[in-house]
């Protein structure tokens, strides 16, 4: 599929998503805030089916692993010993030209022609000898040295003038001279400053842009000097959206901080302007200040750390053997430098995460173990084998402790991009813990008699993210008939049952037919204590199911006048029962219907 088409696409979802009430902006009545969105009455169900699945698959339907849930806020010292306080960041780079933020890793390498200036001066000197003050001033000189434009002469010229007008004895040429001496102007420089260009494209769209960049800098009429290009490959030195030179990467630590109990900054000294500062106040001043520093915590940026902290506790109440797992479903919060494509980098969003801990031994084989349960947890909630794609993490990426890493990853419209990590990280994190805090982590064999600390494989997979790819994977537009029998194109969300919001929507033919609606409300009674269904009178039938094919129902019942018996006795108390994809109808009797939809929704 083109690049365009992928991204007509992306925007048809999430113009869906907010029509039908999946996925909103957060805040948007106040213009939104970037990076934070907000799941409607659809989204939340979907994702509460996919956590619910992930919960059952993971800690219901095993032995060897238990849930938890840890708070949010974290203690400092935790995301010390955890490396996150240190090193949990991000190159960030700016663009010279726009001040736009980019994630330095994720630019894509560029091709071109670099054009690289020395530096720009302010041309204002040119403007002040076409000025008619100037001509006045030196007349026999106006005509000669405004013939010369070459930028390198400027200075030169503007030391002559300058002098000339300043000795020259004349209080009128004098004051001329030093208040060009003294404008401002003359003395800005904007420094060196480049543009990358495609080849082929003209050199003046660069010089445009170093224009641009050294007016921003105050430069009134900037005279670009000291040009020259060069040819480059893979670079990422430049803004991918307009070509300008981007700053020198700068480490960003992407925890949200935040400050515990019910304590104010402390407000500065005031300052007697007569009597100075009062050096007592001062230092009380800072003293309240470092106190206000350390009672800040973290919003925790990914929910792992809890799992190991409270690894000991667990581990005793529980009473589990090696190998065993400790699973966690929570929200975690990073200050994503930039948040795009939709809610896959949000700065809020929840994780699915397992901690499996093992023996040294088992480490790499309960690696692969974990990428054929993690693929087969993708498959059975409806995402095709062939979207799904397994990256192994080269050495020079995968954290120092980490002794192997994949990523789970899908073909968003925008991408092949990242849905779950997993990885081996050896006993780092609990020999982390364990030094920091001074407690023992260690796990005791019974049988070996043996101490250790446990290695642990962590599948780490994003909610936020599994939506979106449920609700890529789902959106098809194919045909379907009108109530006419003529052919139109119908928008529809393919969910697997087992995820789709509403399981089943529950229509009686007419809405006036007292018959028929207290038929149909019968049969929402007898499914609405097993899964969640939707009665719609309103509109046409055809209708009805377009709505419900938008939002992904994956059947629909229909109560009609064969329900009631009116033609064939034999056809009373059936419905039809529409399934979404096929649109194909079948028969059904009322008291069959609970086991048929139970199974296929399971
Ligand atoms: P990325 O490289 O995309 O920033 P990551 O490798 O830092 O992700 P992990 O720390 O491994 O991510 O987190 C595990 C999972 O949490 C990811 O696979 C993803 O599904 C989810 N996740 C991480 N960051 C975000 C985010 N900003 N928004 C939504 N989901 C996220």
């Amino acid at each position: 599929m083109s690049t365009s088409t992928n991204a007509e696409r992306m925007e048809k979802i999430v113009s869906l998503c907010k029509r039908r009430g999946f996925i909103f902006q957060s805040s948007e009545i106040y213009g939104g805030l970037n990076g934070l969105w907000d799941y409607g009455s659809l989204g939340v169900e979907l994702k509460r089916n996919l956590k619910n699945y992930w919960w059952r698959v993971i800690v219901h339907e095993r032995d060897d692993v238990v849930g938890m849930d840890g708070a949010i806020l974290t203690h400092p010292e935790v995301l010390k010993a955890s490396g996150h306080v240190e090193g949990f960041s991000d190159p960030m780079v700016d663009c010279l030209l726009t001040g736009k933020r980019f994630r330095a890793d994720q630019i894509e390498p560029q091709t071109g022609i670099i054009y690289r200036w020395a530096d720009a001066i302010d041309d204002s000197f040119n403007h002040f000898l076409e000025s008619e003050e100037f001509r006045k001033a030196i007349p026999g000189w106006a005509e000669a040295v405004s013939q010369i434009r070459e930028p390198r002469f400027n200075t030169v010229l503007t030391d002559l003038v300058i002098k000339y007008l300043i000795n020259s004895g004349d209080p009128v040429k004098r004051n001329l001279g030093k208040e060009f001496l003294q404008s401002e102007r003359m003395q800005k420089s904007g420094g060196p400053f480049s543009v990358l260009l495609q080849a082929g494209k003209p050199p003046e769209a660069a010089r445009k842009l170093a224009i641009q960049f050294y007016q921003k800098r105050g430069i009134t009429h900037p005279k670009l000097i000291g040009e020259t290009r060069e040819k480059i490959e893979n670079t990422r030195q430049f803004n991918p959206e307009n070509g300008a030179q981007l700053t020198a990467p700068r480490a960003f630590n992407l925890m949200f901080e935040t400050h515990i109990g019910p304590v104010d900054v402390p407000e500065f000294p005031s300052y007697d302007s007569e009597e100075g500062i009062d050096i007592d106040e001062l230092k009380a001043w800072e003293q309240a200040y470092d106190q206000w520093q350390s009672d800040m915590i973290y919003l925790r940026p990914e929910t792992a750390q809890s799992i190991f902290v409270q690894f000991k506790n667990i581990l005793e109440v529980s009473r589990k053997k090696l190998p065993f797992g400790i699973a966690q479903i929570g929200k975690a919060f990073r200050n994503e430098i930039n948040p795009r494509n939709f809610t896959f980098r949000s700065r809020e969003f929840e994780q699915m995460e397992l901690e499996y801990f093992c023996r040294p031994e088992q480490g790499m084989e309960l690696l692969e173990y974990w990428k054929v349960e993690r693929l087969k947890f993708y498959e059975n909630i409806g995402i095709s084998r062939a979207s799904l794609h397994v990256r192994n993490v080269p050495d020079e990426e995968r954290a120092f402790y980490s002794k192997g890493t994949y990523d789970i990853e899908y073909d968003f419209p925008f991408g092949q991009q990242e849905l779950e990590g997993v990885a081996y990280r050896t006993d780092y994190d609990l020999s982390q813990h364990q030094k920091a805090s001074g407690k023992s982590l260690e796990y005791f064999d019974e049988e070996t008699k043996q101490r250790f600390i446990p290695h642990v494989v962590e599948p780490s997979a994003g909610v936020d993210r599994t939506v979106l790819a449920l609700i890529c994977e789902g959106y098809a537009e194919d045909q379907a008939p009108d109530e006419k029998g003529k052919m139109e194109t119908r928008l529809v969300l393919r969910f697997h049952p087992r995820m789709a919001p509403i399981k089943c929507g529950i229509f009686p033919l007419l809405k006036n037919n007292e018959r028929l609606v207290a038929k149909a409300k019968e049969v929402v009674d007898l499914l609405r204590p097993h899964m969640f269904v939707f009665y719609d009178e309103s509109g046409a039938i055809g209708r009805r199911y377009r709505r419900q094919d938008e939002i992904g129902t994956p059947f629909c019942v229909t109560v009609d006048f064969e329900t009631l018996g009116e033609k064939d006795e034999k056809l009373r108390d059936t419905v039809t029962l529409r399934e979404r994809d096929s649109m194909k109808q079948e028969r059904i009797a009322i008291s069959d219907l609970l086991a048929a939809l139970s199974v296929r929704i399971a």
